[in-house]
Parts: structure tokens; C-alpha cells; sequence
């Protein structure tokens, strides 16, 4: 998966978490699913979604540059891959 790919993953992953999380608005001492706080369904949603915020993090912050522009990489440049290590755009044949 491109970093693109998982960019649009992540932020689909995020936004379920965050469908999820609606349905799990603790009151006091017990969540609205019915479960006891801490709700532990809501906690392992909350962990997920937040892993997701993070990698995603990661990734715009790699592909900023190669994104910000019009025209993409000129030949020859170096640019950011989805694994973080530089390539050189043309280099590798399609
Ligand atoms: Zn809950």
C-alpha cells in the first residue's frame, strides 16, 4: 500500500472509530452501550483511532512535499516513499 493508499485508509479507519465512539458516551459510571466505566469496548475503539491519528501523522508529514506541489517529482529527484526511504524518482521501471 502507497502512502496515499494508507492515508485514505487511515482516515477511514478513524472515522469508523469515530462512529463507534459515539455510541460509547459515558455517563456516570456506566457507558451508554450499557457497559461499566472504564468501558473497555470504548478504550480498544480509542486505541485503534489513536494509532491511526498517529501513523497517519507519520505519513502526511513524509509526503508533504512531494503533495504540496503542482507537476509531482522531476526526473531524477529524490522524493519520499510510503517506508521512508528516498528513491530516485524514474529509477524504477513501470
Ligand atoms: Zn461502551
Amino acid at each position: 500500500m502507497d502512502a496515499a493508499g494508507f492515508a485514505a485508509y487511515a482516515r477511514e479507519q478513524i472515522r469508523a472509530a469515530d462512529v463507534i465512539l459515539a455510541r460509547h458516551r459515558g455517563r456516570v459510571g456506566v457507558c451508554s452501550c450499557g457497559r461499566l466505566l472504564p468501558c473497555s469496548a470504548a478504550a480498544s475503539v480509542a486505541g485503534r483511532r489513536r494509532h491511526f491519528v498517529d501513523r497517519l501523522g507519520q505519513v502526511e508529514a513524509s509526503t508533504v512535499l512531494g503533495s504540496a506541489r503542482v507537476g509531482g517529482p522531476l526526473e531524477g529527484e529524490i522524493v519520499p516513499t510510503s517506508r521512508g526511504q528516498p528513491c530516485r524518482y524514474g529509477a524504477i521501471a513501470t
